[in-house]
C-alpha cells in the first residue's frame, strides 16, 4: 500500500480530487507511489496566497533569502545519491546522471543564493540639475513553473532558484510523468524559512490544469519548458492577459566532424550526444553532419561504439542507457524508424525495441546512414536514442547544413583546425555553440537558451536570468538642497 504524495497548495500538503500511480520504465513492476492531482479551485486557492507571501517573501533581507537557498542547495547536494536514485528510478536515466542531475540543481540554488547578495542597479545623474536616479530590479510578482520530464530536477531548478532570488512566487506544475522527483524538491523547499504559500506544487494534466494556470490573470510570468506546439499554445493564452512569458523548447542539434578532427574524441562526443540520457535531451545530437572524406572510417567506429553501449535498468551498476521514458515515447521513436526506412535512410544498428530482465521501455541505439538535411528524421526533434548521419563535401556545406533547421538550441563542431572553430564558433546560428565538446552539457552560471523554434523570450540561467525574473524601476530624486 503506498500513500498517496499530495500537492503543497497555498502553504498546506494537500489530497487532489484523483490521483494518478508512477512506475519505473526500467520496471513496470515496480510502483513508485499515487500522486494526487490538484483541482481547479486549489489551484485558483494557491494562486491568492501566492500573491501576499510573494509581497511577505520581497521585504525579507536579502541575508534571510540567501540563507533560504543556500539551505535548500545544500541539502540537495548533500542527498544527491539518495534523490538521484528517485530521480533515475522514476525517469529511466543511469544512476550516475541522475546523480548529476540532483547535485547540479543544488548548484542552481547555491549559485542564486549568492546572487540574492549581488543585486546591483545603475545610478546616473539626472539632465535635469539637482536630480539622482536610481534604476534597480523588482520582481515581477507570482511566477508559473512548467517544467518537462526529461530533466525533473534540474529545469524545474533552474527557473524556482531565480525566481525566488529576486523575490517572487512560483506556482510550478511539474511534468506529470515525474511527479516524484518534484514531490522531493518542495518537501525541501516547504521545510525553510518562507512565507505560507510562496512556493506550490500543483501536479496534474498540463492540458487541464496545466492551461488553467497559464490562462490565470493572477500569473505575472510563466517560464516553460518543453515542446514546440505546447509553447505554442502557452504564449498564445499568455498573451490574453499580457503575461510575461520566457520559453525553451526542442532542438535539432548538429555535431559536425571535420576531416581534420580527431576521429576517437569525434566518435566519443557523438555518442555522448545521441544517446546520452536515451537521447531524450534538447541539446542531443541527433545530426552528425560529417565530412565524406572520413565518412566510412567515423561510421565504422560509431556503429562499434552504439552496438557497444550497454543498455539496461537505470538502477543497474554498468548501465550507460536506460529505458525511454513511456510506452508512448517508444512508439513515437519506433515510429520515426519506420519514416526513416520510407524516406530512404539506411539503419546500421538499433533502432529496435529490446525485450530485458525486466518489463520495461528499451530500445538498442540507432544509427542512420545516407541522409540528407531535407528527411523529416533532420528536421524534427525526434527525442530518441537515434542518430543520423548527414554526409558534406567540405567545412561550407557542413556550416550551411548545421545552420539549415528551425531550431537553434546548441551546435558543435570537431576539429583541430583553429580557423575552422573560430569560424563556426562566430557563423553558427544557435545559442550555444561548443567546439571539440558535446552538444550536451552546459554550466549553471552562464546564459542558456536559443534561437529560432528552440527559445522565446529572455534567456535562461546565470545573472541574464534577472531579465526575465524582475521588472526595471528608474526612481528620479530631487534632494534639494541642504541647510
Ligand atoms: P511537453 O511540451 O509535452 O510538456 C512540457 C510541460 O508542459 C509538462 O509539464 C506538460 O504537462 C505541460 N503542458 C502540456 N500541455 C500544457 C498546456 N496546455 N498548458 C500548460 N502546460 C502544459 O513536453 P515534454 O514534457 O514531453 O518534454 C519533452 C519536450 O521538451 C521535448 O520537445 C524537448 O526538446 C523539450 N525540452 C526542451 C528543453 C530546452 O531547454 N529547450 C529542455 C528539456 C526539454 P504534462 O506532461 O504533465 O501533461
Amino acid at each position: 500500500m503506498h500513500d498517496t504524495k499530495l500537492n503543497y497548495i497555498a502553504g498546506e500538503w494537500v489530497a487532489g480530487a484523483t490521483e494518478i500511480e508512477n512506475r519505473n520504465p526500467s520496471d513496470l513492476s515496480d510502483l513508485i507511489g499515487m500522486f494526487a492531482q490538484a483541482t481547479p479551485d486549489q489551484l485558483d486557492a494557491t494562486l491568492e496566497q501566492a500573491r501576499q507571501a510573494q509581497a511577505e517573501w520581497a521585504a525579507y533581507g536579502i541575508e534571510r533569502k540567501y540563507n533560504v537557498l543556500m539551505a535548500i542547495g545544500t541539502e540537495m547536494m548533500n542527498r544527491a545519491e539518495e534523490l538521484g536514485t528517485l530521480l533515475a528510478r522514476e525517469e529511466g536515466k543511469p544512476l550516475a546522471e541522475g546523480k548529476g542531475e540532483v547535485y547540479r540543481a543544488g548548484q542552481f540554488f547555491t549559485y542564486y543564493a549568492a546572487e540574492t547578495l549581488r543585486q546591483m542597479g545603475d545610478t546616473a545623474d539626472s539632465v535635469r540639475d539637482g536630480i539622482e536616479i536610481d534604476v534597480r530590479r523588482e520582481p515581477v510578482g507570482v511566477v508559473a513553473v512548467i517544467s518537462p520530464w526529461n530533466f525533473p530536477t534540474a529545469t524545474a531548478s533552474w527557473k524556482i532558484a531565480p525566481a525566488l532570488c529576486y523575490g517572487n512566487a512560483v506556482v510550478w506544475k511539474p511534468a506529470n510523468v515525474t511527479p516524484a522527483s518534484a514531490v522531493a524538491l518542495v518537501e525541501i523547499i516547504a521545510r525553510q524559512d518562507i512565507p505560507k504559500g510562496l512556493v506550490s506544487l500543483v501536479m496534474g494534466a498540463g492540458s487541464s490544469i496545466g492551461q488553467r494556470l497559464v490562462e490565470s490573470p493572477k500569473v505575472n510570468a510563466i517560464s516553460f519548458t518543453g515542446s514546440v506546439p505546447v509553447g505554442k499554445g502557452i504564449a498564445v493564452s499568455a498573451i490574453q492577459n499580457l503575461t510575461r512569458v520566457q520559453m525553451e523548447m526542442g532542438s535539432k542539434n548538429a555535431l559536425a566532424v571535420m576531416d581534420d578532427a580527431d576521429l576517437d574524441l569525434a566518435v566519443s562526443l557523438a555518442l555522448g550526444g545521441a544517446f546520452g540520457g536515451s537521447g531524450q535531451k534538447c541539446t542531443a545530437s541527433s545530426r552528425l553532419v560529417v565530412h565524406q572524406s572520413i565518412h566510412d572510417q567515423f561510421v565504422e567506429k560509431l556503429v562499434l561504439g552504439a552496438k557497444a553501449m550497454k543498455v539496461g535498468h537505470a538502477l543497474e551498476a554498468g548501465t550507460q542507457m536506460g529505458p525511454v521514458v513511456s510506452e508512448q515515447q517508444l512508439s513515437e521513436n519506433l515510429a520515426y524508424v519506420d519514416l526513416a526506412a520510407s524516406e530512404g535512410a539506411e539503419l546500421l544498428c538499433g533502432g529496435q525495441r529490446l525485450e530485458m530482465a525486466t518489463d520495461g521501455y528499451y530500445m538498442s541505439p540507432g544509427v542512420f546512414v545516407g541522409t540528407n538535411n531535407d528527411m523529416r528524421i533532420n528536421r524534427e526533434e525526434m527525442f530518441a536514442p537515434l542518430a543520423c548521419v548527414i554526409p558534406v563535401a567540405s567545412y561550407d556545406e557542413a556550416l550551411h547544413v548545421v545552420n539549415d533547421t528551425n531550431f537553434g538550441l546548441t551546435a558543435g563542431i570537431v576539429t583541430t583546425n583553429l580557423a575552422r572553430a573560430t569560424h563556426f564558433r562566430r557563423n553558427a546560428q544557435s545559442g550555444c555553440v561548443m567546439v571539440n565538446l558535446p552538444t550536451a552539457g552546459t554550466d549553471y552560471h552562464v546564459p542558456f537558451g536559443g534561437r529560432g523554434d528552440s527559445s522565446y523570450g529572455p534567456r535562461e540561467q546565470g545573472r541574464t536570468a534577472a531579465e526575465f525574473y524582475t521588472i526595471v524601476k528608474t526612481a528620479y530624486i530631487s534632494s534639494g538642497t541642504p541647510t
